[in-house]
């Protein structure tokens, strides 16, 4: 896997170059992160919002632009071009991978939170069905959903009522959970690459 990770980092590194607009967006205010990416799959999914980051991830909207694509449009059907946006946030061929990832953080996260009050467990557990969508009423860095890039919601400011340690906490799993739907994701993209 890490001989795999080398050799995609290496074509990619070689076959791709920086397009004029693309930036790197500011890293997440919020907690820095306990090196999460230090197994192999969790290196892939670092390389795949790395290359997010770098607007470098070879979507049919981008590799439409670069003339190496028929089209934009979106591989799985939808009419919508194929942005890195579009298939991390609403692509529906991903919907039940999101699911199935909000439904871990909802059962991490409320064994994370079991001290404080009823009601602002209420709240927090309210904003997590919407944490990878693009009405999360979450407080982003780039001020929309970039859950992809391996950002995390600035929790402290959205719930000041919680404690350093539960923010750190919270912000750490709920990371570890992007990092995994990321990969998740683009793994399944890759895969479906020739079917085009
Ligand atoms: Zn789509």
């Amino acid at each position: 896997m890490v001989y795999i990770n080398d050799k995609l980092a290496h074509n990619h590194a070689t076959t791709l170059h920086y397009t004029l607009g693309d930036h790197f967006p500011l890293p997440s205010s919020a907690d820095p992160q306990p090196f999460p990416y230090d197994c192999s799959s969790t290196s892939y999914s670092a390389l795949v919002q790395l290359y997010a980051r770098l607007g470098q991830l070879p979507t049919c909207h981008l590799l439409f632009r670069r003339g190496m694509a028929s089209s934009s449009q979106c591989r799985f059907g939808c009419y919508h071009a194929e942005t890195v946006h579009h298939l991390f946030i609403l692509c529906p061929q991903f919907e039940g991978y999101r699911q199935s990832t909000i439904l871990d953080i909802q059962r991490i996260t409320l064994g994370l939170v079991e001290s404080i009050s009823l009601a602002h467990r209420d709240m927090l557990m309210q904003t997590i069905p919407t944490i990878l969508a693009e009405e999360s009423i979450l407080t982003w860095s780039m001020g929309f959903n970039t859950w992809y890039y391996g950002h995390s919601p600035d929790i402290a400011k959205d719930f000041p009522f919680l404690s350093i340690r539960l923010v750190h906490s919270l912000s750490k799993s709920w990371h570890t959970s992007f990092i995994h739907l990321a990969g998740r994701i683009w793994g399944h993209v890759q895969r479906s690459h020739y079917h085009v």
